[in-house]
């Protein structure tokens, strides 16, 4: 059972392969550029399509160049005797020697072979006699396309020069080319450039008219006989050229031409060597007839369009573009993109980040400045800082502000201590608007006692608090301080020298008026003595009359009322308290002032009228300082209609409310001002009265500002001054129940 099973495998197992062997057969070296391309694709279409049944074997006779009669003959030998017992089954030739040794000398050499040539056109096979054992490629060379497709890319070409070799071969070439363009001719017809020493020729080519285009095919050796390898000419001829170089093989591309319509060795090897496959395969030479296939293919080399500026747009359809060199751009185009994006993004980063840094620096520079200049301002102007933090709940106070509240230099109060130490305690609208400031950021700004000195005297601060609102920073309140209590003193002792002022201008002006007044109060006194003696005579007579008792008693009772309202009201001007600012209807300070004006108007025979507004003008004023104004312009109009005849003498007293102002005017026809002298009349001693002091109108003037108004003097049209006091008005709605009056007395 094993045996037959054995058997069975030994049957199955395929035969050994028949190793098959051939020959390529050169004459000259395979490294040349043409021969290597050719060999390198016969050796790979053979031994790819029979892997390890091929045999390759090469020869290289060098026949063209060792010329020697006796050399093809030993050669023979020299190969029959190499290939001794290893019989060769195809011969592919390359190019015609290797073709002609084989039809002199194959049979002997490599017996029973057959020939597969290549590398040979049909005018160059001619009348050789194949044997029927060869078959073969012919190469299809074309030179008229490459013309075409030269023309076609430089159309305003004015020559066409094709450049060749002189050696046979490079004849041989010339002749078909030439015979080529002959049967269509071109325009502008070919010239050709032969038969100089390639030096000359590279000179002659360096130095062409413009519009020129040059065609080369071969040049295996020169005029002077130089030999050369075509494909190196062709390097020195497009590099010396100053024209656009065209060729027809494509071992050419690469070394400087253009391109053209080239013949492709590769392609020529790949059909040779398909065809040698099938010979192996056991077709006999002799049923397949040469071919001849079109292996021409339009192709250019890109570095050498870029350098004749020549558009690719322009190369006719499937042409192949070599040697195209892919910018490190587009081979590396999105490692690149996303480098530069990243290295954009980084720089852009960095350069923000400097930027940054930058502002941040100037404004930290800015803010060190701002805060050192705040630290001189406030040590040399004495103000304090300070800021709460509504976010972190801190507070910041500067070393003045520690100083002034009366906090150690360099702490951080608590919220709570600070505002019991700043806020104004004592006045319960400031102290709720410095709340508000605090708790809700309305702006503040106001003038407060903050406690007592060490000798019990208060202590006043003047201060402003304001907030800000930044976007992610929260609120902060930042306040100022800054110690008034001098100033205000100040401000206390010059107000009190004020009062001393007017009060002495009141004791004075009631001196002036003495004799008037002991006589406004002696009229009365001497009537209740004449009343009082009437009633003693009544009670000491029989019949006394009650009802008439009475009506004296009454009188007494006035006169004694007259009195003492005259003596009031000369105490209230002599007094030296002070009396604070009250509401008062400017009507009614009108009236007391007349009723002390009175008599001195009478005794002067000056009459008076009264024209006061209804309602009655209001203004918040000390009374008795408004009543010393009044008087003192009363006293002066007067004094002023001294020399008036008496029956003229009339003084206006008027009040009127507008504006927002009251107004008290004080028209007299006395003498005038001077012009020149209608603001001097208020500085001080300014007098014209022989027993004048000058002091009345300047104490009237500082009462009046003191109140916030304003006084001023202008002269009648007709005759005498009028004095303005206008005060700031006090609304008061209902306040002003004192009905106005126009009372004329004369
Ligand atoms: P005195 O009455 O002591 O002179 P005043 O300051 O009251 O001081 O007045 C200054 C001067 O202004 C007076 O001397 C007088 O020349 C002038 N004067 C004041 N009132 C009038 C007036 N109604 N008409 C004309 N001149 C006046």
């Amino acid at each position: 059972m094993k045996l037959i099973l054995l058997v069975l495998l030994l049957f199955a197992a395929p035969a050994q392969a028949q190793v098959r062997r051939v020959v390529l057969l050169y004459d000259e070296r395979t490294d040349l550029p043409g021969l290597a391309v050719l060999d390198a694709r016969l050796t790979r279409t053979l031994t790819s399509a029979l892997p390890g049944q091929v045999e390759v074997y090469r020869e290289t006779m060098d026949l063209s160049r060792f010329s020697s009669p006796r050399y093809p003959l030993l050669l023979k030998d020299y190969l029959r005797a190499k290939y001794e017992g290893k019989p060769i089954d195809v011969v592919i030739t390359v190019l015609s020697p290797a073709l002609d040794f084989m039809l002199a000398h194959g049979a002997e050499v490599f017996p029973g072979a057959s020939i597969v040539f290549c590398g040979i056109d049909r005018r160059d096979l001619g009348a050789r006699q194949l044997p029927a054992e060869a078959t073969g490629v012919l190469l299809k060379r074309e030179f008229a396309p490459t013309l075409t497709l030269a023309l076609r890319l430089h159309p305003g070409t004015r020559r066409v020069l094709l450049v060749s070799g002189s050696s046979a071969f490079d004849h041989r070439l010339l002749e078909a080319a030439t015979a080529e363009f002959r049967t269509a001719p071109s325009r502008p017809p070919v010239e050709y450039l032969t038969g100089l020493p390639l030096p000359a020729l590279l000179d002659t080519l360096a130095h062409l008219p413009a519009h020129t285009v040059v065609l080369y095919s071969t040049m295996f050796a020169d005029s002077a006989g130089r030999p050369y390898v075509p494909h190196e000419v062709v390097a020195q001829i497009a590099r010396a050229a100053n024209a656009p170089v065209y060729g027809f093989v494509d071992q050419y591309l690469g070394r400087g031409i253009v391109g053209g319509h080239l013949y492709s060795l590769d392609a020529h090897g790949e059909a040779a060597g398909q065809l040698a496959l099938r010979v192996l395969a056991g077709t006999a030479a002799s049923a397949i007839p040469p071919i001849e296939p079109a292996a021409s293919m339009d192709m250019f080399d890109w570095r050498e369009l870029r350098r004749w500026r020549i558009d690719e747009r322009r190369l006719p359809a499937g042409a192949i573009v070599r040697y195209r060199s892919v910018s490190v751009w587009e081979r590396y185009r999105p490692t690149i993109l996303i480098t530069a994006g990243v290295l954009l993004l980084e720089s852009a980063l960095i350069v923000w980040l400097l930027l940054e840094r930058r502002v941040r620096r100037r404004a930290q520079a800015a803010l060190r400045t701002s805060e050192a200049r705040g630290q001189i301002a406030g040590v040399s102007l004495g103000v304090g800082f300070w800021s709460w933090d509504a976010e972190t709940d801190r507070v910041w106070i500067s070393e003045q502000c520690a100083r002034l509240l009366g906090f150690d230099p360099g702490t951080e109060p608590q919220l709570g201590a600070f505002l019991a130490a700043v806020r104004p305690r004592a006045d319960g609208p400031l102290n709720e608007a410095f709340e508000r400031a605090i708790r809700e950021g309305a702006p503040f700004d106001g003038e407060w006692a903050i406690g007592t000195d060490p000798s019990g005297a208060p202590r006043w601060i003047a201060g402003a608090v304001r907030t800000s609102e930044e976007k992610g920073a929260g609120r902060r309140v930042t306040g100022a301080l800054i110690d008034v209590t001098e100033r205000r003193a100040a401000e206390r002792t010059v107000e009190e020298q004020r009062r001393e002022l007017a009060h002495l201008g009141r004791v004075a002006m009631v001196g002036e008026l003495s004799a008037t007044l002991a006589h406004e109060i002696n009229q009365p006194l001497g009537a209740i003595v004449t009343n009082a003696r009437a009633a003693e005579r009544l009670l000491g007579g029989p019949d006394a009359d009650k009802p008439e008792l009475r009506v004296i008693l009454e009188d007494i009772a006035a006169d004694g009322w007259r009195a003492a309202a005259v003596v009031q009201h000369v105490r209230g001007l002599v007094k030296k308290d002070q009396a604070e600012p009250e509401l008062l209807s400017l009507n009614e300070v009108v009236g007391e002032v007349l009723e002390l004006a009175q008599a001195d108007l009478r005794h002067r025979r000056v009459g008076l009228s009264t024209r006061l507004d209804s309602p009655a003008p209001l203004v918040f004023a000390d009374r008795i300082q408004l009543q010393q104004v009044l008087l003192n312009l009363i006293i002066n109009a007067c004094d002023a209609m001294t020399d008036t005849p008496s029956r003229e003498r009339l003084l206006l007293l008027s009040t009127t409310a507008h504006e927002g102002k009251a107004r008290i005017e004080v028209h007299d026809r006395g003498t005038g001002i001077p012009p020149d002298g209608l603001s001097s009349v208020f500085e001080p001693f300014m007098t014209t009265k022989r027993d004048g002091m000058g002091l009345g109108l300047t104490i009237c003037r500082s009462i009046v500002t003191a109140h916030g108004g304003q006084m001023w003097a202008v002269n009648n049209p007709e005759r005498g001054a009028t004095f303005v006091v206008a005060l700031p008005l006090a609304e008061q709605p209902g306040a002003a129940a004192d009905a106005g009056r126009l009372a004329s007395t004369g």
